[in-house]
């Protein structure tokens, strides 16, 4: 009580010093207010949504289609979007499984990706903290590219109503990234002219906290996907063997070259490959045989450098074999990654604005269930988003790849990450699909949603955002470095990837698609108690 009364006069004071400020700023202090009062509706409508969401989230998670194969999530969000108001073209670039959905009118243009596909070998029952396939060697949500659309999506619709109430000008475009793990269509999407009326893309992605950053992004590389095939001749392989050239012997003999240069080529590259084929039976030489190579980098430059290698590789092989090497085809590429500055800072204030979502105990025990079964340290889930904003790598130790690089270079672009999945995981593995159906996705894919929604709002809403966005891009991004795709005249999507395989296992996974008319959520459909771990 004592304090009461000098408190009073101070706050008297304060608020009169406010006054004066607020008439003197005037319409920037007036735009600030209604910029948080209508982020703030955006997100309590995200909020009324969890349950689209989830279902959203679920959906693709039962589908767990491979690149270029995404069919039934092609189909389902195609229909969410016209169901919501956005025109749809299907099939963009040549590819089946893409689409372009576009709501509104004017600029800015924001448009918002995320990618679809899964993973091979992952399929794996939601919310149980152990190697469980629902069907043993088929394909899963082992990355989380489930929950990305839920996030764009649901956004994207709280935003229209926003824009639809205020009658703000502004399109509003939302797309796949189809056969991301191939690294397969984003450069299509560019050479086929889908960004270039794009004000500012905002991509989002699954990781196991929010995160956004700006500039070369650390610990990551570009990449190109090439495929090596070679051509010899059959004989008897024990009659006659000296009439027969061994194609598998040139793919063999490339890798040992490959693997011995390995240790003088840099740290921070990383490169591999699988031989998609090896000929046909042992007492035939093998006609034909293929190798598929993965060459990353931290620059463009160094991958065309990497890749060049790679063809010397090849055709020296081809040569030892008596062999033919046959023109090689791009499966993929992607530049390496650089983030925009005014849209990471915009981002990174919406997600401190946002916090993580309240984890349950049951999300928690799940969370440390699987760290402990995969020797991992039993941190369990975040509690905290990333105090400060990560700006450009500094030493570049290499790693994944995304081809939202690509779009990266063309427009100003950055990804949020969103917390739906568990930390201490290892990438591309049924362990990261356990979450992935879970509250932990559901509640992050909510989470990431309002961030998204509020980013929107601030390039609607914020006077000179989209300029300062197009300002970094051209005078630091892009001064001394410029965008040439990697995808060379002659290629064209890989679009017959992962046919065969995902062929031989829909008929089986089918019988697990989720069924929200009969089941609220994906883990009572399966009848999984949550969670489920080892005692
Ligand atoms: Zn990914």
């Amino acid at each position: 009580m004592r304090t009461a009364r000098p408190l009073f006069i101070f706050v008297t004071l304060l608020l009169s010093i406010a006054t004066v400020q607020t008439e003197r700023r005037g319409t920037s202090q007036a735009t600030d207010e209604r910029l948080s009062r209508l982020k703030q509706e955006a997100a309590a409508d995200v909020e009324r949504m969890t349950v689209f969401t989830q279902q959203m989230v679920d959906q693709i998670f039962s589908f767990g289609e491979l690149g270029f194969q995404e069919h039934e999530t092609h189909q389902y969000l195609v229909d969410v979007l016209r169901k919501n108001g956005f025109a749809v073209e299907e099939g963009i670039a040549g590819i089946p499984t893409a689409f372009m959905a576009t709501w509104g009118n004017g600029r800015p243009v924001i448009s918002l990706g995320s990618d679809i596909d899964g993973i091979p070998q992952a399929s794996q029952k939601p919310g149980v903290a152990y190697h469980a396939p629902l069907v043993e060697g088929a394909p899963g949500h082992g990355e989380g590219h489930n929950s990305g659309q839920a996030v764009n999506i649901t956004a994207a619709i709280a935003v229209k109503r926003v824009m639809e109430r205020e009658k703000l000008p502004g399109t509003i475009r939302i797309w796949p990234g189809t056969a991301e793990e191939l690294v397969a269509t984003k450069a299509y999407f560019v050479r086929e002219g889908f960004f270039k009326d794009v004000d500012v893309a905002l991509f989002s992605h699954v990781s196991n906290n929010f995160g956004v950053s700006w500039g070369e992004r650390a610990n990551m590389t570009g990449l190109v996907s090439v495929l090596y095939s070679f051509t010899g001749r059959t004989a008897h392989s024990a009659g006659s063997p000296s009439r027969g050239r061994s194609a598998l012997d040139a793919v063999e003999l490339m890798n040992i070259g490959w693997n011995f240069r390995r240790e003088h080529l840099p740290l921070e590259h990383r490169s591999h490959y699988v031989i998609l084929d090896g000929g046909d039976q042992p007492n035939v030489v093998p006609r034909t045989a293929s190798v598929w190579y993965y060459f990353r980098e931290t620059t463009a430059a160094k991958i065309r450098d990497l890749w060049a290698l790679g063809d010397t590789m090849a055709e020296a092989a081809a040569k030892m074999t008596g062999t033919d090497l046959q023109e090689t085809r791009v499966l993929g590429s992607a530049w390496p990654q650089h983030f925009n500055r005014p849209v990471a800072e915009a981002t990174f204030a919406n997600i401190q604005r946002v916090g993580l979502p309240g984890w349950s105990e049951a999300d928690q025990t799940l969370a440390r269930a699987i760290q402990k079964e995969l020797g991992s340290e039993q941190q369990g889930l975040h509690l905290k988003p990333p105090e400060e904003l990560d700006g450009p790598a500094r030493d570049n130790r290499g790693g994944g790849s995304d081809d939202i690089g690509d779009i990266s270079w063309n427009v100003p672009t950055v990804t949020l990450r969103f917390p739906s999945n568990i930390p201490g995981l290892p990438g591309h593995n049924w362990a990261d699909a356990i979450a992935m159906a879970t509250p932990i996705a559901h509640k992050g894919a909510t989470a990431g949603a309002k961030v998204q929604a509020m980013t929107m709002l601030d390039l609607l809403l914020t006077p000179g955002l989209v300029e300062r966005a197009w300002t970094y891009f051209r005078d630091e991004q892009t001064k001394t470095i410029q965008y040439e795709p990697l995808i060379r005249p002659q290629d064209t999507p890989a679009i017959e990837m992962n046919r065969e395989l995902m062929e031989k296992f829909r008929p089986a996974m089918r019988k697990y698609y989720y069924d929200p008319s009969r089941y609220p959520t994906y883990l009572d459909q399966l009848g999984v108690s949550y969670p489920t771990v080892k005692r």
